[in-house]
Parts: C-alpha cells; sequence; structure tokens
C-alpha cells in the first residue's frame, strides 16, 4: 500500500483493499478435505496431493514420422524393407545392415534401428526395397522413452487447477483417478423487493434479477458447488430465516444487496442476530464500498453490494480468493498491466477497473478499460478480462502507467 492509500484509509477509516483481503484470507480454515476423482471428472478441480509419473512418458522410444526404421548412415543406401512397426504393434525384428522396417508415427522404434527416415526421404520404393535420398543421423525423428516425462518425476503439484492439459497430462503419466479438493459448498441469497426472474414482464419499478445469474457463474469458474439459491424480498423475518438455512447448507454465503443504511436493507441485523461476527463492513474501494464481510463456525458469509457490478466485483475480490483457498488452491500469481488510457482517479478510494486484457508488439501486456465504469453499468464487465488497480489520488493516472492486475 502507496503511503498515498494508508493515509485516505486512515482518514475515512476503511480498510483498503489489501486490508480487506488480508482479513478474508485470515479467516478461510484449512481445505475442506478431498476426495477421489476420475480424471474425465475432475476439469476444474483443485488437485489435493502430487502427482508423479508411474513410468517415463513417452513409455519408449517410438517415430515421429510415418516411414522407415533404418540404421544411421549415408545417402543413397537401398534397403531391403524386412518387417513393419505399427501403433501398438511392434516389429518382430529389426533391421540389420541394408535392411529396413517400415514404421508408423507413434510405433516403437525397432531395436537396432537407430533412426527413422520419413517417407518424403525415399527417392523409390520398388520390389520390397526402398532407396533414401539423403544421408540420416543417429537418433533422426526418434522420440526417447522419457523425453517427456521420467519415471517418478512429479507432473503436477498439489494445488494445481486441473484444466484440460492437465488432465492429458495425469493420464499420460498412468493416472487413471485423481484426488481433489472437495467443492465448497455455497448458498447465494439475493434480496430485494425490486427484482423479477430472468424474462419475466417487468411492472413499474422492477427490474431484472442479474445478479444471482452472474454471482452462480463466477461461483461456478471458482470450484464452488451451489446448493442453495434463494430470493428474498426487503424483509427483515425472511430475510433472516433466510441466511438462516443458508448458512446450515453451505460452507460459505454470498448475499447479494441490503448492506447499506436504508431503512430496507436488512442483512447486517440478520447476520448478527444469527451470530455472525462482522471482520469488516466497508472498503475504500470503487465500485464495493458498501461489501460487508464475517464469519460463524468457520463459515464465511459475503455481503456484496447490490448494484451489479459492485457484487460481480467484490465476489472476485474476495469471495473467490476464499473458496480457492478453501480448495486448497495456489494463490493467484501477482500480474501487472500498462493501462491504453487514462483513468480518473477517486481521491479515497482505490478502484478496480474492468479491462480488457490484450499484448503489444514487445509483449507488454495492455489493460485497456471497458467503456464507462459506474457500480451500475453491468456492461463494463463484458468483454472484461480482468481487474486493473488503480490507487486512491487526485486527477487521472495516466495511460501508460503499469497497474496491478487481478482476475474478474
Ligand atoms: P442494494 O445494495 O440492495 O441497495 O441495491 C443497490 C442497487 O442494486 C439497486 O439499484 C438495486 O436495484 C440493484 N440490485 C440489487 N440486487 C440486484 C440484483 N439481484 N440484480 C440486479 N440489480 C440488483
Ligand atoms: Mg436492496
Amino acid at each position: 500500500m502507496g503511503r498515498f492509500a494508508r493515509e485516505n484509509a486512515a482518514v475515512s477509516g476503511l480498510l483498503t483493499l489489501a486490508q480487506a483481503r488480508a482479513a478474508v484470507a485470515a479467516a478461510v480454515p484449512a481445505p475442506l478435505g478431498d476426495e477421489e476423482l476420475a480424471a474425465g471428472d475432475a476439469l476444474g478441480r483443485v488437485l489435493a496431493e502430487d502427482v508423479t509419473a508411474g513410468a517415463d512418458v513417452p513409455p519408449f522410444d517410438n517415430s515421429a514420422m510415418d516411414g522407415f526404421a533404418v540404421r544411421p548412415g549415408p545417402a543413397g543406401r537401398a534397403l531391403r524393407v524386412v518387417d513393419e512397426a505399427r501403433a501398438g504393434r511392434p516389429a518382430a525384428r529389426g533391421p540389420a545392415e541394408g535392411e529396413a522396417v517400415r514404421i508408423s508415427t507413434g510405433a516403437p522404434v525397432p531395436a537396432g534401428a537407430g533412426a527413422v527416415v520419413p517417407l518424403e526421404h525415399v527417392s523409390e520404393e520398388r520390389d520390397g526395397a526402398v532407396v533414401l535420398d539423403r544421408d540420416v543421423a543417429a537418433g533422426a525423428n526418434v522420440r526417447r522413452a522419457g523425453e517427456d516425462v521420467r519415471a517418478g518425476q512429479v507432473v503436477l503439484a498439489r494445488g494445481t487447477t486441473l484444466g484440460p492439459g492437465e488432465l492429458g497430462a495425469a493420464v499420460a503419466a498412468g493416472r487413471a483417478t485423481l484426488r481433489c479438493a472437495r467443492r465448497p459448498r455455497l448458498a447465494i441469497v439475493v434480496t430485494g423487493d425490486e427484482l423479477v426472474a430472468p424474462g419475466a414482464p417487468l411492472a413499474p419499478g422492477q427490474i431484472h434479477n442479474s445478479n444471482a445469474t452472474v454471482l452462480t457463474a463466477l461461483a461456478a469458474t471458482a470450484g464452488a458447488e451451489i446448493v442453495a439459491a434463494r430470493h428474498v424480498g426487503d424483509d427483515r423475518a425472511a430475510t433472516e430465516a433466510a441466511l438462516g438455512g443458508a448458512l446450515q447448507a453451505a460452507d460459505l454465503l454470498v448475499i447479494s444487496g441490503g448492506v447499506s443504511v436504508g431503512r430496507h436493507d436488512h442483512v447486517k441485523a440478520a447476520l448478527d442476530a444469527l451470530g455472525v461476527q462482522e471482520r469488516f463492513w466497508r472498503v475504500a474501494l470503487k465500485p464495493g464500498k458498501p461489501v460487508w464481510f464475517g464469519v460463524r463456525d468457520g463459515k464465511l458469509a459475503f455481503g456484496l453490494p447490490g448494484n451489479p457490478v459492485s457484487a460481480a466485483v467484490c465476489f472476485s475480490l474476495f469471495a473467490r480468493p476464499a473458496l480457492r483457498a478453501l480448495q486448497g488452491a495456489q494463490p493467484e500469481a501477482p500480474r501487472s498491466a500498462r493501462l491504453a488510457a487514462d483513468v480518473q482517479r477517486s481521491r479515497d478510494r482505490e478502484q478496480a477497473v474492468r479491462v480488457a486484457l490484450t499484448t503489444d508488439p514487445s509483449g507488454v501486456l495492455v489493460a485497456t478499460p471497458t467503456g464507462p465504469q459506474g457500480s451500475h453499468i453491468l456492461s463494463s464487465l463484458v468483454g472484461a478480462d480482468g481487474l486493473a488497480l488503480v490507487p486512491p489520488g487526485d486527477g487521472p493516472l495516466a495511460a501508460g502507467s503499469t497497474v496491478a492486475l487481478l482476475r474478474m
């Protein structure tokens, strides 16, 4: 945190973003335990073990090309084809001097053949013999056993998130199942008398409940299992009942709206009555100032502001890291980018600016703000790849400045 941010936080009495994120991290209990999953069911999950290769990958020397397995030597040789090695079907014998073995990509290179000549380098094939049109170096077109991974080597470390490539590496290393962190159970409670279901006709004053859909999608990308999703009106008793049920069902509770100081905001009082201890309320952050966070018996409750952008941004900044930590995931690596446009700073709050990311010709990550950044401008989330953190200050932060980046 820079001097300016510290002074501002002190003046306003609000936590800075970094302090608030640290408070969440400190409240996350140990990972929730793990389960054994078939590799095919483990996409997006977090590994709860190191994956070690049971054998060399590839398991044997094999051909990188369709062609002929031969002994290394000069061009112009005419070789008699004596056998064939196909993928999954090794040849019965290797080539002696003056011989070749027909071979397919991926087939074991037969003993004695130190190289493979691709079909394209055979000038003639007639009467069971081939003529090589160029010199053949030892090891040419042979993929060596263990060239990818050696037996006993750690292929994937605990805490890795399993994407398609990681799953492939695990299966190639001999694994059928993987020990994965249990998915955190998440309950979503959306508050507001004005909300109606997606697609429903709008009576005067009503809006569509977009937060439920956005938060559900964000939760899925963070590895959560949604065990409850409720909408309650702005009613104290109904809010308390819904939050009480959600706390029973879930490891982590995400609430949308009702955390400000209005007459019809009941979330904080309901959580207090349910014994959820407040860790912070309000952060020197834009958007997302009213965000609330509390804990009960190792369960985490996030009161997100109802404004759609604030809700999404606060989920990404606070709830996502908690969900990831509950799965033992490796923390997000620090990243930075160059701002493509001036950004007007807030005097007393750090801003989480939605940005689209590109790479310039020199390889530098460039962050372009996604248009107007008001907390009600849902379209600022469209095409957003990340959040650029703009510290508080006077006047604009100039295009070309380097900013820290977090995941959206
Ligand atoms: P609140 O935090 O409850 O004061 O709500 C702040 C703003 O966000 C108001 O304009 C609400 O109408 C809007 N809002 C609250 N909840 C949602 C929701 N689920 N979907 C879309 N907008 C919402
Ligand atoms: Mg409300």
